[in-house]
């Protein structure tokens, strides 16, 4: 049998997380021999989908072919992943080659779950029935809320763990302040439907979002979980469940339904054995090393990280995959630790975003000394105008310099 391949650095993903760890490992260490397996020839800057939904980015800005993005010194292997072999240090690609290395990086994303629920996928794209959370989509989202002059609009999220769990709620308020603008609210009744049990993950926000929603006459339906689309008939199904933990089906009429599909690792880290029960690739939620194969790292979205999936959590993982990376390699300690630090710009309305920034266990870390629970357009300049060239021309370069967060009262 021929020898597989081998690569002392094999990166899964050229995402958000592959990227940056790949491209600063080699600004750190330019001899390495890495090898990024990414099977898609674009990257998109995703946290820009939900402007574009809005109506206020060009879908084309959001994308870069992965040529340029990936860095020049590294390997590109053009293939998806198909399993996983840590006890060979050996990754299985959809051709059947498999690829050796000395450490493993998996950083694959997220699987979107369109099937999940029934009904959807056929659904999808056509008679209101729009989605950010697909870039194919995320201008019909906008078509949707720009054509809708009077009706019912429904936005849902899923109980599962989502890529930046404020995505769902963003594009409502900017539905509703577009109506508002328009001065067509009182004829579109808006209604937000989440499968969770509260508005937001970190509690010190809830009461400050659900003032948005007030102010914008959203109505929050909590433990609402979208399990049918009737598209032909125009009605979505949500599956109810009640304090006791009983459930009944609930239908709703729409003329738009923006939906957040359920999502979940991909198949390929769900089948192995490096992951946890819930199926995320099984990482130290500080060194971001597997507990049982000291070669494999992980982070990004396909992590088990307790914390909130974002790029911005990516930004500070990768500077600690990196360092403890190379420690390994250098048979050192490991002694960079994540702290769980995430962020999501919730943008509340066109020219405003309240800038959600925290550590485990929901402890609020702001970046800068600026209130985090006030509707701000300052950070709507940073998320709109600042955070895009900062991502392409920084992060994916493998730069870390950085301004600490830290817990403000
Ligand atoms: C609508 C929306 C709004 C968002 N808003 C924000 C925001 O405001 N702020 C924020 O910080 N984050 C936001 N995010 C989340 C952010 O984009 C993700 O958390 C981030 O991209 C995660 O990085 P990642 O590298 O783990 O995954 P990704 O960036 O998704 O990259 C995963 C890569 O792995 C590749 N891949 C997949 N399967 C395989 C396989 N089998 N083999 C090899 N490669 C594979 C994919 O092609 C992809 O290139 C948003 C996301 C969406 C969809």
């Amino acid at each position: 049998m021929t020898q597989p391949r081998h690569h002392d650095i094999v990166i899964i993903g050229g995402g958000a997380a592959g990227t940056s760890v790949a491209a600063s490992l080699l600004r750190q260490r330019p001899t390495l021999d890495v090898a990024v397996i990414e099977p898609s020839d674009t990257h998109y800057y995703q946290p820009a989908f939900t402007l574009v939904g809005g109506g206020t980015y060009a879908l084309e800005d959001t994308a870069r072919p992965q040529a340029r993005t990936l860095p020049h010194n590294a390997t590109w292997i053009r293939q998806p992943v198909t399993a996983l072999k840590p006890e060979q240090q050996r990754v299985v690609l959809n051709n059947g080659n498999e690829i050796h290395y000395r450490a493993l990086v998996v950083a694959p994303g997220i699987e979107l779950n369109w099937s999940a629920i029934e009904g959807l996928p056929e659904a999808l794209g056509q008679g209101g029935v729009c989605s950010n959370y697909d870039p194919s989509l995320a201008r019909y989202t906008w078509q949707c809320i720009d054509s809708l002059k009077a009706g019912r609009a429904l936005f849902t999220q899923p109980s599962t763990p989502i890529k930046c769990a404020g995505a769902p709620q963003k594009i409502a308020y900017l539905a509703a302040h577009q109506w508002q603008k328009r001065q067509q609210s009182h004829q579109i009744q808006a209604q937000f439907y989440s499968g969770m049990g509260a508005l937001f993950s970190v509690p010190d926000f809830v009461p400050h979002l659900q003032n948005v929603a007030i102010d914008y006459g959203i109505g929050i339906n909590l433990k609402h979980d979208l399990i049918r689309v009737d598209g032909e008939r125009h009605i979505a199904t949500f599956k109810v469940t009640d304090q006791n933990g009983k459930s009944h089906d609930v239908e709703e009429t729409y003329d738009v339904l923006h939906v957040t599909p359920p999502q979940r690792a991909p198949q390929f880290v769900r089948d192995s054995t490096l992951a946890n029960e819930a199926g995320w690739l099984n990482v130290d939620a500080h060194t971001l090393q597997n507990p049982e194969y000291p070669e494999v790292f992980s982070l990004g979205d396909a992590s088990s990280l307790p914390t909130s999936k974002t790029a911005a959590a990516v930004r500070k993982q990768a500077p600690v995959v990196v360092k403890n990376l190379l420690a390994f390699l250098d048979k050192e300690p490991l002694t960079a630790r994540y702290d769980g630090y995430t962020s999501c710009p919730v943008v509340t309305g066109y020219g405003e975003v309240m800038l959600a920034e925290f550590t485990y266990g929901g402890t609020v870390t702001p970046t800068l000394p600026l209130n985090p629970f006030k509707r701000s357009r300052f950070y709507w300049v940073v998320k709109k105008h600042l955070l895009p060239p900062f991502y392409w021309r920084y992060m994916l370069r493998g730069k870390e310099g950085d301004i600490a967060h830290k817990e403000r009262h």
